[in-house]
C-alpha cells in the first residue's frame, strides 16, 4: 500500500472485513461498503456490490487495476480502457481475477442516526434526505405504516461506546433474533404477518452511534432470506416503492422481511454497472427462507422493468441476455471484450449463458 496515494494491492479472495481491518491499521478505509462484510473482494466487486450515498459509486468504482488469468492461461494486468471497464463488473465471465489495486481514502468516523418515520413522509422528503446526507437509506415492511431510516454522516467527534449498545439492540436483537423469531411465526401463520410486521417495527428504537466507518457500514445478518434487487433511475424511486407496496397488498403476498432502499452515484467505470450513466436508487425485496418467493419477485421484476430496472448481478432475477442488452448502453462493447478474452466459453456456465448469451 501507498499511504500517500491511498492505492492498495490485495489478493482478489481477500474478505471485505479483512480488507477493512488491514486498511484501518494503516489509517485507510474503503469510501463506502454494503450491509455485510463477509464477501470476497472479487465476489463483491464482480457483481457491483454497493452501499448507499448519492455521491458514492459501487465497490467496482474503487478499482484502479485488475490482474486476471485468461482462458488460455495467460496473466494480464488491466489498468485502462474498455478491457478494464469490462472486467470490473464481469460476473466471472472474463476470467479468474487474482488481484486488485484499489483506491482507498483516509480512515474516517461516521455518525449513524436511526429514526422511525411514516413511509409516506420518507417518500415525500426523499430528495432532501438523500441530498443532504453522506449516506441515507430506509427499510419498511409491507403492511406496516412506519419506515426505519438510517442517516449517516462523516464526523470528527470521538467514537461513543454507549451508542454501540443501542445499535447492538437494533442490529443484533431486533434485526436478527426478533425478526428471525417473528419470521418463523409468519411462515407458520401467514395471515398474522401484517400484525407481526407492525410488532417488529414498533420494537426498533431510534438511536445514534459514532464509530470507525467500516464498523458502522456493515452488521451481522443472521436471518436466512432470499432476495431480488433492482437499480432504477433515482427519480423513479418513490413511484416504484408505492407501486410495489400497492401490488403486494393487491395480490396478498405474505412478506415478513422489510424491503430496503439505497442510493448510488452514476458511473461509467464499468460497462455493466447497474448505475451506469444514471443516479440510481436500488430497491431490494426479500423473502424469508422456506416461503414462496417467485410470484412476489416476478411482480417486483415486472414493475422495476417498467422503470428501466437493472438487476443486481448477485441476486435473483430471471432476465436473459436478450432482455438485458437493451438496458445497458455499452452491452455490445462488453460482448466484444468477452469474445476476445474467452472465445470458447471456458468460463461460461448455465447462469452466464442465460445472462450474457452463449
Ligand atoms: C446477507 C447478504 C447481504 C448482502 N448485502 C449486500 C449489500 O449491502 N449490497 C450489495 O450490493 N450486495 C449485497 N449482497 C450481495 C453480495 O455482495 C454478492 O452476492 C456478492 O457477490 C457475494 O460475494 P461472494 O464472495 O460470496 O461472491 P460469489 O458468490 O463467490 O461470486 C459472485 C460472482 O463473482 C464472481 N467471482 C468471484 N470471485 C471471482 C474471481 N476471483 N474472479 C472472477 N470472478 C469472480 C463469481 O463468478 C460470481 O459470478 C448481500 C448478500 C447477502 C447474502
Amino acid at each position: 500500500m501507498d499511504p500517500t496515494t491511498g492505492l492498495v494491492r490485495i489478493g482478489a479472495g481477500t474478505r471485505l472485513h479483512e480488507l477493512s481491518r488491514l486498511l484501518d491499521e494503516h489509517g485507510l478505509a474503503m469510501p463506502n461498503l454494503g450491509d455485510i462484510n463477509v464477501q470476497s473482494a472479487a465476489g463483491a466487486i464482480s457483481t457491483a456490490t454497493h452501499g448507499t450515498g448519492r455521491n458514492l459509486g459501487n465497490l467496482a468504482t474503487t478499482v484502479e487495476s485488475i490482474e486476471l488469468v485468461k482462458a488460455d492461461g495467460s496473466i494480464v494486468e488491466l489498468d485502462s480502457g474498455d478491457d478494464l471497464r469490462a472486467a470490473r463488473v464481469s460476473v466471472g465471465a472474463l476470467g479468474v481475477i487474482t488481484a486488485y489495486t484499489l483506491r482507498t481514502v483516509p480512515s474516517f468516523r461516521l455518525h449513524l442516526q436511526r429514526e422511525k418515520i411514516p413511509l409516506t413522509q420518507v417518500l415525500a422528503e426523499l430528495d432532501e434526505r438523500v441530498d443532504s446526507n453522506d449516506h441515507f437509506e430506509f427499510f419498511a415492511f409491507p403492511h406496516a405504516r412506519d419506515a426505519l431510516t438510517k442517516t449517516t454522516n462523516r464526523t470528527e467527534e470521538p467514537a461513543n461506546p454507549s451508542g454501540r449498545i443501542v445499535e447492538y439492540f437494533n442490529e443484533v436483537i431486533v434485526e436478527n433474533h426478533v425478526l428471525g423469531a417473528l419470521s418463523t411465526m409468519g411462515r407458520r401463520w401467514p395471515s398474522q404477518i401484517p400484525r407481526l410486521n407492525r410488532a417488529v417495527t414498533a420494537l426498533a428504537s431510534s438511536g445514534s452511534l459514532i464509530d470507525a466507518s467500516h464498523r458502522v457500514f456493515s452488521s451481522p445478518r443472521l436471518v436466512r432470506i432470499t432476495e431480488t434487487e433492482w437499480a432504477v433511475p433515482r427519480e423513479a424511486c418513490a413511484d416504484l416503492v408505492r407501486e410495489i407496496q400497492a401490488e403486494t397488498d393487491r395480490q396478498g403476498f405474505a412478506v415478513n422481511i422489510p424491503f430496503e432502499v439505497r442510493f448510488v452515484a452514476a458511473d461509467d467505470a464499468s460497462l455493466l454497472s447497474p448505475s451506469f450513466g444514471r443516479e440510481t436508487a436500488y430497491v431490494a425485496v426479500h423473502m424469508y427462507e422456506g416461503m414462496p418467493w417467485k410470484p412476489y419477485f416476478e411482480t417486483v421484476q415486472r414493475i422495476a422493468g417498467e422503470y428501466g430496472g437493472r438487476p443486481h448481478w448477485g441476486k435473483r432475477h430471471s432476465l436473459s441476455a436478450a432482455d438485458l442488452a437493451g438496458r445497458y448502453p455499452e452491452w455490445d462493447t462488453f460482448q466484444e471484450v468477452r469474445r476476445a478474452y474467452d472465445p470458447d466459453g471456458v468460463f461460461a456456465n448455465d447462469h452466464i449463458r442465460r445472462i450474457f448469451g452463449a
